[in-house]
């Protein structure tokens, strides 16, 4: 037998390249492994301050707006800043504060992130997984798995494309800066562990290294999975630890949050109290009410006895809606009471705002649903 389509000895084939990483970026690196990178192009190493505070600083968007470099450099360092992100549609609601975008990678996988603007200060809730392998049944993104991790810098560059839009006054309310980075978008921060503590590396980063974000305002959520909240602990970076909770009990929780399975409720909440103590950062604990299912008076009395006395605070979001979805949130009534029973056992309590739900990106919605859906 033959195979008409094999190569002949001689013949050239060309073969597409796959990558199957995204490009390295600026991002990625070390400020030491810039000045090695910025080097290897052929160029001094101070290149790579001053390529770093375009990106970082002055959120230049090519290469070839900085001016201030030589053409024959500004050609060779553009290398180090490849398009990871490409915005393929914008969503706002709240008169513009609030803006969705679908970014497309260069691989062609989906991903979200939300711009959202107060008064006081602007959040940018960002994707660190194209997916999610979870698999929690009330939340949008774990319905269609995990695509694959995001880079540092994919992660980098919703937040700098949040910081460029809000530098240049295109969101209402006058030019302004990221306070708040939440890893509440797409995907479990904690699954791709090497790549969020860069990218929170170099939002921490003080400018031009990074972006001078306070590492109070970065906060990083997790269904729980415990060897890496522990490994997180000794980082040194004492960001806001969130736990999506959901039920006090494992029965429930093995079913809201399938992890739990594998490191139950206790293992959970002892990371957390470790984390706190380690970092003297209040933990978030992150509790979607689902109406019948987890909003009981008693499953109340059960989270305010685990949680009283603790350096912990408890976020409560009424359950927003996903597709397919026949959970719906809490009545009023029961919000309230719930409310209540944690106050009485002494526990912090704020029902978290539901921004975002009209245009589909409030908590658990964040889909990537392509254009022509
Ligand atoms: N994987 C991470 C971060 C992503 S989601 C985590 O689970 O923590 C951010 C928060 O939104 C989590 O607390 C998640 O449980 C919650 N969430 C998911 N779906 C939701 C929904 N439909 N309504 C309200 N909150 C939801």
């Amino acid at each position: 037998m033959t195979d008409a389509s094999a190569p002949r000895a001689g013949e050239l084939t060309f073969v597409a390249p796959r990558r199957a990483k995204p490009q390295r970026h600026l991002a990625d690196l070390s400020m030491a492994e810039r000045r090695a990178a910025v080097a290897e192009l052929g160029e001094k190493p101070f290149r790579a301050d001053q390529l770093s505070r375009h990106y970082f600083s002055k959120l230049t968007e090519s290469a070839e707006e900085m001016t201030d470099l030589p053409a024959a450099s500004r050609e060779r360092l553009g290398q180090l800043l490849p398009d990871l992100l490409t915005s393929v549609r914008e969503i706002t609601c709240d008169n513009g504060t609030t803006r969705k975008t679908l970014w497309r990678l260069f691989d062609g996988s989906l991903v979200e992130s939300v711009l959202m603007r107060y008064p006081d200060r602007a959040t940018i809730c960002v994707s660190s997984q194209a997916g999610c392998g979870m698999n929690c049944p009330f939340c949008a993104t774990g319905q269609a798995g995990l695509t694959r991790n995001m880079s540092t810098a994919e992660i980098v560059g919703q937040v700098v494309a949040g910081a460029r839009s809000l530098a240049r006054g295109e969101v209402p309310g006058g030019p302004g800066r990221i306070s708040n980075v939440v890893f509440m978008g797409m995907g479990e921060p904690m699954a791709n562990y090497k790549a969020v503590i860069g990218a929170v590396r170099r939002m921490v980063d003080p400018a031009p290294e990074g972006l001078g974000i306070s590492a109070r305002g970065v906060t990083v959520s997790t269904v729980g999975l415990v060897p890496a909240i522990e490994k997180l602990s000794a980082e040194g970076l004492p960001v806001t630890l969130a736990v999506s909770l959901h039920a006090p009990d494992d029965e429930l929780r093995d079913t809201l949050v399938p992890i739990n399975t594998r490191w139950k409720v206790a293992e959970v909440l002892d990371a957390a109290w470790a984390y706190a103590a380690r970092t003297k950062r209040r933990v978030s604990i992150e509790y979607a009410l689902i109406k019948d299912i987890n909003d009981q008076e008693w499953r109340a009395d059960l989270l305010g006895r685990l949680l009283k006395g603790k350096l912990v605070h408890v976020n409560l979001i009424p359950l927003n809606p996903t597709p397919g979805s026949k959970w719906t949130a809490s009545r009023p009534e029961d919000e309230r009471a719930f409310v209540r029973r944690l106050e009485w056992h002494g526990v912090a309590v704020t029902v978290r705002d539901t921004r975002g739900r009209e245009i589909d990106g409030a908590c658990g919605q964040l889909a990537a649903a392509s254009p022509e859906l």
